[in-house]
């Protein structure tokens, strides 16, 4: 008889989203008159750049005729794109980063969990705390979190991210993690990281022979100067790290499904090269992305591409704007906002993370996020995503405002 992978079993029951998704319905229910504004799931509002669409019509064309067609590519990416990538977003950065060191996806959170995959499962995990749900539970089902005892997972290595230490994580001080996740900027905190903070980490890997898990999904929402885009800005990263992007957020590709994620060459364990296991796994479980798709994302990277994009992200970090000075004449305590499309407030003293998510949802018509939904130390906090309309966005803070 087939056996199950009993690590899915260990799971708690309710993802964070289908819990939202169930409450904010039963409220609509209730209430059928209610107008309800979503800042809860972070999906992108805004449509593709007009440049992109273009591109992506090209493309269709080429495929429209036999000179031109295409049908599977290299599994790791066209080299147009992986070119382009290398030039516009490392290149221009005076950070050296090969075509071949590139690997096209078709989403972070897909190669976030799928890494796994070139690790053995005894190898111990740390994550940050509050965390993107993807790390834990992919990690879960592979066999390293151990089980689930109702609040953490007992073999995992927390490491948490407070107010106290800038929301950044501290070294370990017990056990040492073989391979640990650093997402920058943060999601669900909405914070970045400086270099010295990373490059704690940097030394402390190249130091115990540990992997860092960079996902930097949402470095195109930095503005402060000084603030990283890309973990290999801090040196030493190249013997240590793996990062992760995405085109989702930063060019609204989260339907259209584009991503990449780096593995330098540099980069080794046990005498083994992690760019060839990763580029192995790919060519073996993947078949690319496609043609039309990569053409779109090779666009984001053209001079109108990129103005068109920027124009996307700068409505989005005006909404963060209006969240955070809005939240904050309220009286609350607000973090993130800045280099992030995530504001991540304090909720009122004694008040939980749940409760204070049904009492928006309830008495202002807001849909959030809870913060404890992303680890024990998110309680006491809730997410707001900038990702909404600026009309929607203005009236749900105005609303919260007039509440609090
Ligand atoms: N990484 C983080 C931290 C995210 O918040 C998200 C999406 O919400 C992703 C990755 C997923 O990116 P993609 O759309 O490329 O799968």
């Amino acid at each position: 008889m087939a056996r199950i992978n009993r690590n899915y079993e260990k799971l708690p029951g309710s993802y964070l989203f289908s819990e939202i998704a169930r409450r904010t319905a039963a409220y609509q229910e209730a209430n059928p008159e209610a107008r309800l504004i979503k800042m809860g799931i972070g999906d992108v509002t805004r449509p593709l750049a007009p440049a992109v669409v273009a591109a992506m019509h090209a493309a269709v064309n080429d495929l429209a005729a036999a000179e031109t067609f295409h049908g599977y590519g290299p599994e790791q990416g066209y080299a147009f794109l992986r070119d382009a990538i290398a030039e516009h977003d490392f290149a221009a950065r005076n950070i050296a980063i090969a075509p071949d060191e590139i690997f096209v996806s078709d989403g972070a959170k897909s190669d976030c969990g799928n890494i796994g995959d070139i690790f053995s499962v005894d190898n111990v995990v740390a994550v940050c705390d509050p965390v993107y749900p993807v790390y834990v539970d992919t990690n879960a089902m592979a066999g390293r979190a151990g089980d689930f005892d109702g609040e953490k997972w007992t073999d995992l290595v927390y490491l948490p991210c407070t107010a106290e230490n800038g929301f950044f994580p501290a070294l370990p001080q017990g056990k040492v993690p073989d391979l640990i996740y650093i997402c920058s900027p943060n999601n669900p905190t909405g914070t970045a990281a400086t270099k010295e903070q990373l490059k704690t980490w940097v030394d402390y890997a190249n130091a115990h022979g540990s992997i860092i898990l960079y996902d930097s999904a949402y470095e195109a929402f930095i503005t402060e100067p000084g603030i990283p885009h890309s973990i290999y800005e801090v040196e030493g990263a190249g013997t240590c790290a793996i990062e992760f992007r995405s085109f989702s957020k930063t060019a609204g590709f989260t339907g259209t499904r584009c991503a990449y994620t780096v593995v330098p060459k540099a980069l080794e364990r046990e005498g083994v090269s992690l760019n060839a296991l990763w580029s192995r796994r790919q060519g073996t479980k993947f078949n690319g992305v496609s043609y039309v798709v990569q053409r779109a994302a090779e666009a984001v990277f053209t001079p109108e591409g990129r103005a068109q994009t920027r124009e996307n992200i700068a409505y989005y970090l005006n909404n963060a704007k209006v969240i955070k000075s809005g939240l904050e004449q309220a009286g609350l305590t607000v973090y993130g906002g800045v280099n992030a499309p995530y504001i991540w407030a304090r909720t009122p003293e004694g008040v939980g993370s749940w409760d204070f998510f049904d009492t928006l949802l309830h008495k202002a018509c807001v849909v959030t996020t809870p913060g404890a939904g992303f680890g024990p130390a998110g309680e006491g906090y809730i997410r707001l995503t900038a990702f909404g309309g600026a009309e929607a966005t203005e009236e749900a803070v105005e609303r919260i405002v007039k509440l609090l």
